[in-house]
């Protein structure tokens, strides 16, 4: 039995670098069970809606970065948002994730607008928003249109390391502070990294366990990184499949109530990644409502899985995969429960 409160720096460095299948197999049993003592066996379903791959950030991992010219770009309207949810309403869906680059062409007038139409005609659903660092003052009016939940990876809690992965006019003290303000206002707020990004060490891992647990956020994403060819890490190697797998579990340790997606990241570098993660702790999925046509333009990194199928497709092979191992699909709201 895993001691899970208390780890202290050296056990979790042993298990953020261990190779060892028995030990692995181990973290991963252990992670399972704190997972299903809090949520069973359900496995959420989160409708995902990429609905700007337009940035003005310039991310030197990311694919919508916007120094890439090589990108076809598109925005979809107030109109075709609600079309996405429509569909992933009828589909059966509970949470609309609306994602996309930091698009200052949506102003805080044109997306409270948007958050509140889907809040008027969705008003059981969960709206979470993923569209990057903004003002206090637009997370607050967004919050009061409607919105529940936010997603922003904090990417890595090391100084160092969060330079070589950005410009100059970015910061980890912003990316935090907003982290914090998000959480203070009342969304569930989400943070995460990738695993195998560029220059990452045990130790800027270690980090990210220890920022986690020190914002307490109630969901983590978590995803191998993937070179993307039209930027300035398409050399570098991908993150591991067991490395991703290690950190999924130990966040599940760590933060045992925490939403976890087996992300599509983890379902692009292996056939069954998204299965494995589930099986090392995570509990849910973001199958994409985008539209078909728009899909492979959200080119966050290369390869990436289910851009051809139609979102009723995804969502079948997606119970397939969740049953397949023993889970269950669930397309209820999905909370963080105390
Ligand atoms: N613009 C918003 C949301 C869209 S990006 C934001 O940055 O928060 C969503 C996530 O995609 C990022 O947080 C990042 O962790 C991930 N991502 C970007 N490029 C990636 C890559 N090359 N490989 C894996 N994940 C990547
Ligand atoms: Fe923009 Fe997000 Fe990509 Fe950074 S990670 S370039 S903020 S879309």
């Amino acid at each position: 039995m895993i001691n899970m409160t208390n780890f202290s720096d050296r056990e979790l460095l042993h298990y953020i670098t261990c190779d060892d299948a028995d030990e692995m197999a181990d973290l991963f049993a252990e992670a399972r069970q704190v997972r299903q003592r809090h949520y069973e066996k359900d496995v959420y379903f989160r409708g995902l809606v990429e609905f700007t791959n337009y940035c003005q950030n310039d991310c030197l991992y990311c694919g919508l970065r916007r120094s890439n010219t090589a990108i076809g770009r598109y925005r979809l309207n107030r109109e075709e948002i609600l079309d996405c949810c429509r569909v992933g309403d009828s589909l059966g869906f509970k949470t609309f994730v609306l994602q996309g680059g930091e698009d200052p062409f949506y102003t805080d007038d044109m997306l409270e607008s948007i958050v509140r139409a889907i809040r008027v005609e969705f008003p059981d659903h969960a709206i979470t928003l993923s569209i990057g660092e903004r003002t206090q003052e637009s997370y607050r009016r967004l919050f009061s249109a409607g919105a529940n939940r936010y997603l922003l990876r904090h990417e890595t809690a090391n100084e160092a390391h969060y330079k070589k992965m950005h410009p100059p006019s970015m910061s980890l003290a912003n990316r935090k502070a907003c982290l914090f303000a998000l959480k203070k206002m009342g969304y569930q707020t989400g943070a995460g990294f990738m695993t195998g990004s560029p220059f990452q060490t045990p130790q800027c891992l270690l980090e990210d366990l220890r920022f986690l647990q020190e914002l307490q956020p109630e969901m983590v994403g978590i995803g191998p990184f993937i070179p993307q060819s039209d930027t300035p890490f398409a050399s570098y190697p991908q993150g591991s499949l067991n490395l991703t797998l290690r950190m999924v579990a130990l966040t599940r340790l760590l933060l045992p109530n925490s939403l976890i997606p087996a992300t599509t990241a983890l379902g692009t570098i292996d056939p069954q990644g998204r299965e494995l993660g589930l099986m090392a702790g995570a509990n849910v999925v973001m199958p994409n409502l985008s539209p078909q046509e728009k899909r492979k333009l959200y080119a966050l990194y290369d390869n990436k899985i289910c851009t051809g199928d139609e979102a009723a497709e995804c969502i079948r092979c997606m119970r397939l995969r969740i049953t397949s191992f023993g889970f269950v699909p669930n397309m209820g709201r999905g909370d963080y429960r105390k």
